[in-house]
């Protein structure tokens, strides 16, 4: 026998091994909680859809702890733990390099990849080129400089995506529990309905604006800014933790002043700092933008009042009537 069917067929094993476990905590009473399925969910906005979805259903587990930037998440050994015995992980692959690592080592068929759901944006779309102009005139540090064929993570930013990504889970939750699969199904449907007001509702509140551009920390809206015809400039690429060059700083200040940017945003998870700087440079103000990587700790908002906080942060700060 070679060694290729061997994998396969142990590899299947093992996947009908954790569907099977899957059912039998949920029907049987077996698991951490025995009457619910235990989800493990790998930062805020998957925590938000899982709770929604699975209702008192789920017991839902957050990896990235509240206040917490999630892009560099270590997992410690109790969470890696957390993983293995969860009956459903659900994550975005390429997002979080502790957790895709956890998954590829002990997830088998028990995870659930939202990247999966629908194809990703470029790491370049949403970005920002003047027509006319040579493209990356924003330097190298910016969105351009990002690694070839790069996708951009950020998909919980579009509500409508953050919709679909609820009805695939709501059918996964149903395979592994299915005497609860048409409550999944109602919940996701109630959550779509809640997410597509509040798509109408930025649209129509984005729809006539005196600005387009908005100066962000990182590239972290290049889905809103596709959905909502909004144009982003980052002062650093995808990840926060990127320390800009000066000469990138220049270039955001001058972009900025080009775009009459009355704001330069900053996020509740990462340092004020650089956006400080490049405001009182051009004269602007700051003011949170707040790409829902993760809720600050002890904020007792959701997804959906904090993205209406950003709506009413952006139409104020691109004077939108
Ligand atoms: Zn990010
Ligand atoms: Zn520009």
């Amino acid at each position: 026998m070679t060694l290729r069917p061997t994998v396969r067929a142990l590899a299947t094993a093992t996947a009908l091994v954790a569907l099977g476990a899957v059912t039998a905590c949920a029907a049987d009473g077996t698991g951490a909680d025995p009457q619910r399925v235990d989800v493990a969910a790998a930062f805020y906005p998957l925590q938000f859809v899982a709770e929604r979805i699975g209702g008192d259903a789920v017991r839902v587990t957050n990896l990235t702890k509240p206040g917490t930037e999630p892009h560099d998440l270590e997992l410690t050994p109790r969470q890696v733990g957390e993983v293995n015995q969860a009956e459903l992980i659900v994550y975005l692959k390429g997002f979080q390099p502790a957790v895709d690592e956890a998954v590829d080592q002990n997830g088998g068929d028990r995870a659930f990849d939202v990247a999966g759901v629908q194809p990703l944006l470029a790491a370049s779309a949403g970005g920002h080129d003047h027509e006319g102009e040579e493209a990356g005139h924003e330097g190298e540090d910016a969105g351009h400089a990002e690694e070839e064929g790069a996708r951009d993570p950020h998909l919980w930013l579009d509500p409508t995506r953050l919709a679909t990504v609820g009805d695939r889970l709501a059918e996964r939750l149903g395979r592994a529990d299915p005497d609860r699969a048409a409550d999944y199904t109602a919940r996701a449907g109630a959550l779509r309905a809640e997410l597509e007001r509040l798509d109408a509702e930025f649209a129509a509140g984005l729809r006539t604006c005196q600005r387009r551009e908005i100066v962000v920390s990182h590239t972290a809206f290049g889905y809103l800014t596709e959905r909502y015809q909004l144009d982003q400039v980052g002062i650093t690429g995808l990840a926060p933790d990127n320390e800009p060059s000066p000469q990138r700083l220049a270039e955001v200040a001058r972009e900025a002043r080009e775009h009459r940017a009355t704001t330069i945003f900053f996020e509740t998870l990462v340092s004020p700092k650089v956006a400080e700087t490049i405001a009182r440079e051009v004269g602007a103000k700051t003011a949170v933008l707040d790409p829902l990587e993760g809720l600050s700790a002890g904020h007792d908002g959701d997804y959906l009042s904090v993205m209406r906080t950003n709506l009413a942060t952006l139409r104020t700060a691109l004077s939108c009537s």
